[in-house]
Protein backbone atom coordinates (compact mmCIF):
# COMPACT_ATOMS: atom_id res chain seq x y z
CA UNK A 1 0.00 0.00 0.00
CA UNK A 2 1.12 3.48 -0.20
CA UNK A 3 1.12 5.99 2.77
CA UNK A 4 -0.96 8.40 3.10
CA UNK A 5 0.20 12.33 3.33
CA UNK A 6 2.20 13.77 5.96
CA UNK A 7 4.85 16.54 6.72
CA UNK A 8 8.01 16.16 7.69
CA UNK A 9 10.28 17.58 10.00
CA UNK A 10 14.05 17.27 11.45
CA UNK A 11 14.19 19.47 14.32
CA UNK A 12 17.89 20.54 15.10
CA UNK A 13 17.64 20.35 18.79
CA UNK A 14 15.50 19.02 21.65
CA UNK A 15 13.94 22.51 22.52
CA UNK A 16 12.74 22.86 18.58
CA UNK A 17 11.47 18.91 18.97
CA UNK A 18 9.26 19.75 22.35
CA UNK A 19 8.22 22.57 20.78
CA UNK A 20 7.02 20.89 17.86
CA UNK A 21 4.98 18.08 19.97
CA UNK A 22 3.38 20.79 22.09
CA UNK A 23 2.46 22.93 19.11
CA UNK A 24 1.15 20.08 16.95
CA UNK A 25 0.01 17.87 19.90
CA UNK A 26 -1.92 14.83 19.12
CA UNK A 27 -1.00 15.28 15.28
CA UNK A 28 2.95 14.03 15.62
CA UNK A 29 4.69 11.06 15.82
CA UNK A 30 8.30 11.11 16.63
CA UNK A 31 10.51 9.09 13.92
CA UNK A 32 13.56 7.02 15.17
CA UNK A 33 14.55 4.07 13.39
CA UNK A 34 11.28 4.06 11.51
CA UNK A 35 11.27 0.00 11.82
CA UNK A 36 8.09 -0.72 13.28
CA UNK A 37 6.34 2.97 12.18
CA UNK A 38 6.79 3.00 9.07
CA UNK A 39 5.57 -0.37 8.12
CA UNK A 40 2.40 0.99 9.93
CA UNK A 41 1.86 4.14 7.71
CA UNK A 42 2.85 2.17 4.96
CA UNK A 43 -0.57 0.10 5.79
CA UNK A 44 -2.35 3.18 7.28
CA UNK A 45 -2.67 1.82 10.34
CA UNK A 46 -0.82 5.02 11.41
CA UNK A 47 -1.67 8.09 9.38
CA UNK A 48 0.03 11.18 11.46
CA UNK A 49 -0.05 14.42 9.67
CA UNK A 50 3.58 15.01 10.49
CA UNK A 51 6.59 12.58 11.24
CA UNK A 52 9.21 14.54 13.49
CA UNK A 53 12.47 12.42 12.75
CA UNK A 54 14.85 12.76 15.87
CA UNK A 55 18.39 11.92 13.96
CA UNK A 56 19.91 15.34 14.51
CA UNK A 57 18.63 15.72 18.09
CA UNK A 58 21.75 15.37 20.12
CA UNK A 59 21.86 14.02 23.47
CA UNK A 60 20.06 11.22 22.91
CA UNK A 61 22.43 8.41 22.05
CA UNK A 62 25.44 7.26 24.01
CA UNK A 63 25.75 4.06 26.68
CA UNK A 64 27.14 4.71 29.60
CA UNK A 65 27.87 3.76 33.61
CA UNK A 66 26.71 6.08 36.51
CA UNK A 67 27.38 5.52 39.93
CA UNK A 68 23.84 3.72 40.03
CA UNK A 69 22.51 2.81 36.80
CA UNK A 70 23.43 1.90 33.58
CA UNK A 71 22.77 5.21 30.90
CA UNK A 72 20.81 4.12 27.71
CA UNK A 73 20.32 6.91 25.13
CA UNK A 74 16.99 6.47 23.59
CA UNK A 75 18.66 6.47 19.85
CA UNK A 76 20.96 3.66 20.74
CA UNK A 77 20.13 0.62 18.13
CA UNK A 78 20.00 -2.68 19.34
CA UNK A 79 23.03 -3.09 17.64
CA UNK A 80 25.25 -0.71 19.13
CA UNK A 81 24.04 -1.82 22.66
CA UNK A 82 24.81 -5.02 22.00
CA UNK A 83 28.50 -4.43 20.51
CA UNK A 84 29.17 -2.15 23.95
CA UNK A 85 32.28 -4.29 25.64
CA UNK A 86 31.04 -3.34 28.87
CA UNK A 87 27.14 -4.57 28.24
CA UNK A 88 28.92 -7.98 27.25
CA UNK A 89 31.04 -8.12 29.82
CA UNK A 90 28.84 -6.39 32.63
CA UNK A 91 25.01 -6.96 31.69
CA UNK A 92 24.84 -10.32 30.06
CA UNK A 93 21.12 -10.00 29.99
CA UNK A 94 21.42 -6.91 27.77
CA UNK A 95 23.67 -8.77 25.30
CA UNK A 96 21.14 -11.66 25.66
CA UNK A 97 18.52 -10.18 24.60
CA UNK A 98 20.07 -7.57 21.81
CA UNK A 99 21.26 -11.10 20.02
CA UNK A 100 17.65 -11.63 19.24
CA UNK A 101 15.79 -9.54 18.32
CA UNK A 102 14.52 -9.05 15.17
CA UNK A 103 17.52 -9.84 12.48
CA UNK A 104 20.50 -7.77 11.62
CA UNK A 105 18.69 -5.19 9.74
CA UNK A 106 16.53 -5.13 12.28
CA UNK A 107 19.38 -4.32 15.16
CA UNK A 108 21.20 -1.81 12.76
CA UNK A 109 18.19 0.28 12.49
CA UNK A 110 15.42 -0.38 15.71
CA UNK A 111 16.53 1.50 19.03
CA UNK A 112 15.86 0.65 22.54
CA UNK A 113 13.45 3.81 22.51
CA UNK A 114 11.17 3.02 19.13
CA UNK A 115 10.88 -0.35 20.69
CA UNK A 116 10.04 0.86 24.50
CA UNK A 117 7.58 3.77 22.96
CA UNK A 118 6.05 1.38 20.56
CA UNK A 119 4.99 -1.57 23.36
CA UNK A 120 4.02 -4.47 20.90
CA UNK A 121 2.86 -6.77 23.49
CA UNK A 122 5.92 -9.44 21.86
CA UNK A 123 8.96 -7.14 22.09
CA UNK A 124 11.84 -8.35 24.00
CA UNK A 125 13.05 -4.97 25.99
CA UNK A 126 10.64 -4.56 27.98
CA UNK A 127 10.78 -7.91 29.66
CA UNK A 128 14.38 -7.06 30.80
CA UNK A 129 12.99 -3.37 31.69
CA UNK A 130 11.01 -4.90 34.07
CA UNK A 131 12.78 -7.57 35.24
CA UNK A 132 15.22 -5.43 35.80
CA UNK A 133 13.24 -2.57 37.47
CA UNK A 134 14.30 0.17 35.38
CA UNK A 135 12.94 3.59 35.09
CA UNK A 136 12.10 5.28 31.66
CA UNK A 137 12.93 9.31 31.51
CA UNK A 138 10.13 11.10 29.58
CA UNK A 139 10.82 14.76 28.71
CA UNK A 140 8.72 17.46 27.63
CA UNK A 141 8.51 21.58 27.36
CA UNK A 142 7.16 21.86 30.99
CA UNK A 143 9.14 19.11 32.84
CA UNK A 144 11.47 15.63 33.10
CA UNK A 145 9.69 12.24 34.39
CA UNK A 146 11.20 9.44 35.30
CA UNK A 147 8.44 6.67 35.00
CA UNK A 148 9.52 3.33 36.64
CA UNK A 149 9.35 0.93 34.05
CA UNK A 150 6.16 -1.71 36.02
CA UNK A 151 3.79 2.08 35.58
CA UNK A 152 5.07 2.36 32.04
CA UNK A 153 3.25 -0.75 29.88
CA UNK A 154 -0.39 0.07 30.15
CA UNK A 155 -1.66 -1.88 27.40
CA UNK A 156 -1.41 -2.85 23.98
CA UNK A 157 0.78 -0.71 22.43
CA UNK A 158 -0.07 1.87 24.97
CA UNK A 159 2.60 3.33 27.74
CA UNK A 160 2.72 6.25 29.86
CA UNK A 161 4.07 8.54 27.52
CA UNK A 162 2.44 12.02 27.09
CA UNK A 163 1.79 12.93 22.98
CA UNK A 164 4.08 16.07 23.98
CA UNK A 165 7.06 14.21 25.23
CA UNK A 166 9.86 12.47 24.44
CA UNK A 167 11.55 9.29 25.94
CA UNK A 168 14.81 10.27 26.35
CA UNK A 169 16.98 7.63 28.00
CA UNK A 170 16.43 4.05 29.84
CA UNK A 171 18.11 3.49 32.89
CA UNK A 172 19.05 0.31 34.32
CA UNK A 173 20.02 -0.26 37.93
CA UNK A 174 23.70 -1.32 38.18
CA UNK A 175 24.49 -5.04 38.68
CA UNK A 176 25.62 -5.07 42.12
CA UNK A 177 28.04 -8.31 43.37
CA UNK A 178 25.75 -11.48 43.88
CA UNK A 179 23.15 -10.67 40.93
CA UNK A 180 22.71 -12.57 37.72
CA UNK A 181 20.37 -11.94 34.97
CA UNK A 182 19.40 -14.13 31.43
CA UNK A 183 17.06 -13.97 28.53
CA UNK A 184 15.25 -16.91 26.99
CA UNK A 185 13.29 -16.29 23.59
CA UNK A 186 10.92 -18.64 21.79
CA UNK A 187 10.53 -17.88 18.17
CA UNK A 188 8.96 -19.61 15.42
CA UNK A 189 12.14 -18.91 13.36
CA UNK A 190 14.97 -16.62 13.36
CA UNK A 191 13.93 -13.10 13.37
CA UNK A 192 10.39 -13.52 14.93
CA UNK A 193 8.91 -11.92 17.45
CA UNK A 194 8.47 -13.85 20.29
CA UNK A 195 6.16 -16.62 21.23
CA UNK A 196 7.41 -15.88 24.54
CA UNK A 197 9.73 -14.16 26.20
CA UNK A 198 11.53 -14.43 29.84
CA UNK A 199 13.91 -12.45 31.52
CA UNK A 200 14.88 -13.25 34.77
CA UNK A 201 17.04 -11.50 37.17
CA UNK A 202 18.31 -13.05 40.68
CA UNK A 203 20.68 -11.51 43.51
CA UNK A 204 21.95 -13.94 45.65
CA UNK A 205 22.76 -12.35 49.41
CA UNK A 206 25.77 -14.05 51.34
CA UNK A 207 23.95 -16.98 52.88
CA UNK A 208 23.67 -18.06 49.46
CA UNK A 209 19.66 -17.43 49.75
CA UNK A 210 18.23 -15.04 46.84
CA UNK A 211 17.62 -11.64 48.33
CA UNK A 212 15.50 -10.38 45.71
CA UNK A 213 14.23 -11.38 41.77
CA UNK A 214 12.50 -10.15 38.95
CA UNK A 215 11.00 -11.86 36.29
CA UNK A 216 9.46 -10.22 32.88
CA UNK A 217 7.49 -11.81 30.46
CA UNK A 218 7.13 -10.95 26.71
CA UNK A 219 4.21 -12.25 23.97
CA UNK A 220 1.95 -14.17 26.72
CA UNK A 221 -0.34 -11.04 27.65
CA UNK A 222 -1.89 -7.98 26.15
CA UNK A 223 1.11 -6.29 27.37
CA UNK A 224 4.07 -7.09 28.83
CA UNK A 225 3.99 -8.18 32.98
CA UNK A 226 6.37 -8.65 35.71
CA UNK A 227 5.14 -12.43 37.10
CA UNK A 228 5.08 -10.68 40.76
CA UNK A 229 3.76 -13.94 41.99
CA UNK A 230 6.78 -15.90 40.88
CA UNK A 231 9.17 -13.33 41.90
CA UNK A 232 7.51 -13.67 45.66
CA UNK A 233 7.64 -17.16 45.83
CA UNK A 234 11.55 -17.15 44.90
CA UNK A 235 12.45 -14.37 47.18
CA UNK A 236 14.38 -15.25 50.41
CA UNK A 237 14.43 -18.83 49.33
CA UNK A 238 17.84 -21.13 48.05
CA UNK A 239 17.87 -21.62 44.79
CA UNK A 240 16.89 -24.98 43.53
CA UNK A 241 15.23 -26.51 40.64
CA UNK A 242 12.26 -27.59 42.53
CA UNK A 243 12.29 -24.21 43.66
CA UNK A 244 12.45 -22.68 40.26
CA UNK A 245 9.57 -25.47 38.80
CA UNK A 246 7.35 -23.74 41.06
CA UNK A 247 7.84 -19.75 40.78
CA UNK A 248 7.77 -21.12 36.61
CA UNK A 249 4.38 -22.85 37.57
CA UNK A 250 2.91 -19.30 38.81
CA UNK A 251 4.72 -16.61 36.30
CA UNK A 252 2.55 -19.29 33.69
CA UNK A 253 -0.35 -19.12 35.97
CA UNK A 254 0.02 -15.22 35.21
CA UNK A 255 0.17 -15.09 31.79
CA UNK A 256 -2.97 -14.48 29.70
CA UNK A 257 -1.78 -15.45 26.17
CA UNK A 258 -3.93 -15.47 23.07
CA UNK A 259 -4.60 -18.24 20.69
CA UNK A 260 -3.00 -17.61 17.17
CA UNK A 261 -0.56 -18.52 14.58
CA UNK A 262 2.31 -18.83 17.52
CA UNK A 263 0.60 -21.64 19.41
CA UNK A 264 -2.84 -22.31 21.38
CA UNK A 265 -3.43 -20.99 24.71
CA UNK A 266 -2.27 -23.61 26.69
CA UNK A 267 1.07 -24.04 25.09
CA UNK A 268 1.76 -20.57 25.67
CA UNK A 269 1.44 -21.07 28.93
CA UNK A 270 3.88 -24.58 29.29
CA UNK A 271 6.59 -22.16 27.17
CA UNK A 272 6.13 -19.34 29.44
CA UNK A 273 6.78 -22.06 32.32
CA UNK A 274 9.76 -23.81 30.78
CA UNK A 275 11.53 -20.82 29.33
CA UNK A 276 11.12 -18.98 33.16
CA UNK A 277 12.89 -22.32 34.47
CA UNK A 278 15.63 -22.02 31.90
CA UNK A 279 16.18 -18.04 32.35
CA UNK A 280 16.43 -18.63 36.22
CA UNK A 281 19.08 -21.50 36.33
CA UNK A 282 21.28 -19.10 33.87
CA UNK A 283 20.73 -16.00 35.71
CA UNK A 284 21.53 -17.90 39.02
CA UNK A 285 24.77 -19.73 37.07
CA UNK A 286 25.67 -15.75 36.25
CA UNK A 287 24.74 -14.51 39.97
CA UNK A 288 27.02 -16.79 41.52
CA UNK A 289 29.88 -16.43 39.35
CA UNK A 290 29.14 -12.75 40.01
CA UNK A 291 29.98 -13.25 43.85
C1 LIG B 1 10.92 -7.57 10.45
C2 LIG B 1 10.94 -7.02 11.85
C3 LIG B 1 11.23 -7.88 12.89
C4 LIG B 1 11.26 -7.40 14.20
N1 LIG B 1 11.52 -8.27 15.22
C5 LIG B 1 11.52 -7.84 16.48
C6 LIG B 1 11.78 -8.71 17.56
O1 LIG B 1 12.06 -9.90 17.39
N2 LIG B 1 11.75 -8.21 18.82
C7 LIG B 1 11.48 -6.89 19.08
O2 LIG B 1 11.46 -6.51 20.23
N3 LIG B 1 11.25 -6.03 18.08
C8 LIG B 1 11.27 -6.45 16.79
N4 LIG B 1 11.03 -5.59 15.77
C9 LIG B 1 10.78 -4.18 16.11
C10 LIG B 1 12.09 -3.41 16.13
O3 LIG B 1 12.82 -3.73 17.28
C11 LIG B 1 11.81 -1.89 16.10
O4 LIG B 1 12.98 -1.27 15.79
C12 LIG B 1 11.32 -1.27 17.36
O5 LIG B 1 10.17 -1.86 17.86
C13 LIG B 1 10.99 0.20 17.15
O6 LIG B 1 12.13 0.93 17.18
P1 LIG B 1 12.38 2.07 16.12
O7 LIG B 1 13.59 2.82 16.56
O8 LIG B 1 12.40 1.48 14.78
O9 LIG B 1 11.10 3.00 16.36
P2 LIG B 1 10.15 3.75 15.32
O10 LIG B 1 9.55 2.77 14.38
O11 LIG B 1 10.82 4.94 14.75
O12 LIG B 1 9.04 4.26 16.35
C14 LIG B 1 8.15 3.35 16.99
C15 LIG B 1 7.16 4.15 17.85
O13 LIG B 1 7.83 4.74 18.95
C16 LIG B 1 7.68 6.18 18.91
N5 LIG B 1 8.97 6.73 19.32
C17 LIG B 1 10.17 6.46 18.75
N6 LIG B 1 11.16 7.07 19.45
C18 LIG B 1 10.55 7.74 20.47
C19 LIG B 1 11.04 8.56 21.53
N7 LIG B 1 12.36 8.80 21.71
N8 LIG B 1 10.14 9.08 22.41
C20 LIG B 1 8.80 8.82 22.27
N9 LIG B 1 8.29 8.06 21.27
C21 LIG B 1 9.15 7.53 20.38
C22 LIG B 1 7.31 6.51 17.47
O14 LIG B 1 6.59 7.71 17.38
C23 LIG B 1 6.48 5.29 17.10
O15 LIG B 1 5.17 5.43 17.60
C24 LIG B 1 11.01 -6.03 14.46
C25 LIG B 1 10.73 -5.15 13.41
C26 LIG B 1 10.70 -5.64 12.11
C27 LIG B 1 10.41 -4.69 10.99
Amino acid sequence: MIPGQFDYVRPADMAETLRILKDREGEAKLLSGGYSLLPLIKLRLAQPALLVDLRDVAGLDGIAETDDYLRIGARATHRQIHEMPMVRDRYPLLHDVTAVIGDPQVRNWGTIGGSVAHADPASDWPAVLLATSSTIICRSQSRERAIAAREFFLDTFTTAIEPTEVLTEIRIPRRPRGAGGAYQKLERKVGDFATVGVAAVVRLGANGRIESAGIGLTGVAETPFAATDAEAILAGNAPAEELFRKAAAAAGAQSRPAGDVRGPVEYKRAMAAELTVRALRTAVERALANA
